[in-house]
């Protein structure tokens, strides 16, 4: 096991299934390396979902309060999103990262790629794909909360989002959730082996 740990931050399209793969990754990491996996927990200016906690899903902050994080350098990137701030936080990540973990963010592009910028060798950036347009919009619509424009708004959005997935070092189609998982869990493998991440293994071999 590496002993720097890493960053994977990825991105894609609404509906294309981003919480539930990286569910499914946490699981095998934890299967894998027990006690490494990690989420980045955001701070946001929108209102939480029913059920959503705060500490637990995000952070719930007022945007005066998001402001002075920024201002005092506690969030390494942020972005905005339908009119709200999302950033992340830098002090919890960078510990993690330090404990050698596994930490997994859940953000935009524009996130990502500020990330990786911040961080070359600390972040792996992935794009998540949908099997196809028409797939993502049965998804879109199978959850039953937009209507017809905002799914057509949605979908016009993934199609300019992908239009960028040559940004991003990985791409992942999430044809099936074990089938993504399995992909994104060998991206980490291999992230793993990269020798700045085993310089006291490779010192210490006897
Ligand atoms: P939601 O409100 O549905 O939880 O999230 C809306 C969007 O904000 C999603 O695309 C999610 O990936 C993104 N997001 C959540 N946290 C962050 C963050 O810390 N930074 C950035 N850049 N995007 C975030």
């Amino acid at each position: 096991m590496a002993e720097k740990g890493l960053i994977v931050s990825v991105s894609g399209p609404s509906g294309v299934g981003k919480g539930t793969v990286l569910k499914r990754v946490a699981e095998m990491i934890e299967e894998k390396w027990p006690g490494k996996a990690a989420y980045s927990i955001s701070a946001t200016t929108r209102s939480p979902r029913p059920g959503e906690t705060d500490g637990v899903e995000y952070h719930f902050r007022t945007k005066e309060e998001f402001e002075e994080m920024i201002e005092a350098g506690e969030i390494i990137e942020y972005d905005q999103y339908v009119g709200n701030y999302y950033g992340t936080p830098a002090a919890p990540i960078a510990a993690k990262v330090s404990e050698g973990k596994v930490v997994f963010c859940d953000i935009t592009i524009e996130g990502s790629l500020a990330l990786d910028r911040k961080f070359p060798d600390d972040v792996v950036t992935i794009m998540l794909l949908p099997p196809s347009y028409q797939e993502l919009e049965a998804r879109l619509k199978g959850r039953g909360t937009e209507d017809d424009a905002k799914v057509a708004a949605r979908l016009a959005k993934a199609r300019e989002e992908i239009a960028r997935a040559g940004e991003f070092e990985y791409a992942v189609q999430n044809n099936e959730v074990e089938q993504a998982a399995q992909d994104i869990m060998k991206i980490i493998e291999s992230e793993m082996l990269r020798t700045f991440r085993q310089k006291e293994t490779i010192k210490n071999l006897e």
